[in-house]
């Protein structure tokens, strides 16, 4: 019987990777709710709603109908990749400025109705493992199996840093750890949703577990 895997937790805890594990072994389909939010900063971005210095709220609100997102499979790389209205974005939706300001946008009311609608909408029928902040607690509080992970602030920047470096990407470890922590605070602080590990979610701490062992100690979960 096909099941809704729900994993939330703070950024760059590894929920995507373990998500995408979970999804290929089990033949779910794999949502990564981050991404909508963080192709909705682009919009904002890109129409001028949103900068370092100012956001409009209302402008952005109007604006929502005009977003249309879709989540494409992509062969080579074994998963989906986010379009924006018809163009993948996949690349553009990872930088350190859309990282720096997707959580204020994630605060907006109007986006997050938008996006959980939507995000129930890709899971109604089960069979789905769907990682964010926000999932055990507001988009599927009945998720036969919700997990929670966690890191240190330390671990989880270092690791971004890496991702980032990797790609070309020029920045510092400080200014990785400095946005990895005001995202934290936004992401538990906001009004609207905020990001609170679900009563009944299993936590898991993998500051030092490697990804197979994190793997096998989640499988045996699924499979209880
Ligand atoms: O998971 P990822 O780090 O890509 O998410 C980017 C940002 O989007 C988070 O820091 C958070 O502000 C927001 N987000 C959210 N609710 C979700 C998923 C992401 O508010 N379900």
């Amino acid at each position: 019987k096909k099941i809704t895997i729900a994993i939330d937790g703070f950024s760059s805890t590894g929920k995507s990777t373990l998500a995408k594990q979970l999804a290929n072994h089990l033949g779910y389909a794999y949502v990564d709710t981050g991404a909508m939010y963080r192709a909705v900063t682009l919009y904002a971005m890109q129409e001028g709603f949103v900068a370092e210095d100012f956001l409009n709220k209302e402008g952005l609100t109007d604006a929502l109908g005009d977003i249309t997102l879709q989540f494409l499979y992509n062969p080579e790389l074994g998963f989906a990749e986010m379009y924006l209205n018809e163009e993948n974005v996949e690349r553009k939706i990872r930088t350190i400025e859309v990282s720096s300001l997707v959580s204020r946008v994630a605060e907006i009311s109007a986006v997050r109705a938008m996006l959980v609608k939507q995000q129930q909408h890709m899971g109604e029928n089960k069979g789905v493992v769907m990682d964010g902040r926000d999932i055990g607690t507001v988009v599927f509080p009945n998720a036969e199996l919700k997990l929670f992970m966690s890191a240190s602030p330390q671990t989880r920047a270092e690791r971004r840093f890496k991702e980032l470096t990797d790609k070309g990407d020029t920045v510092t470890y400080e200014e990785v750890l400095h946005n990895v922590q005001e995202r934290d605070y936004i992401d538990t602080h906001r009004e609207d949703s905020p990001l609170v590990k679900a009563e009944d979610a299993i936590e898991i701490d993998n500051s030092h577990l490697g990804i197979k062992e994190q793997f096998d100690k989640v499988l045996d979960l699924v499979n209880k």
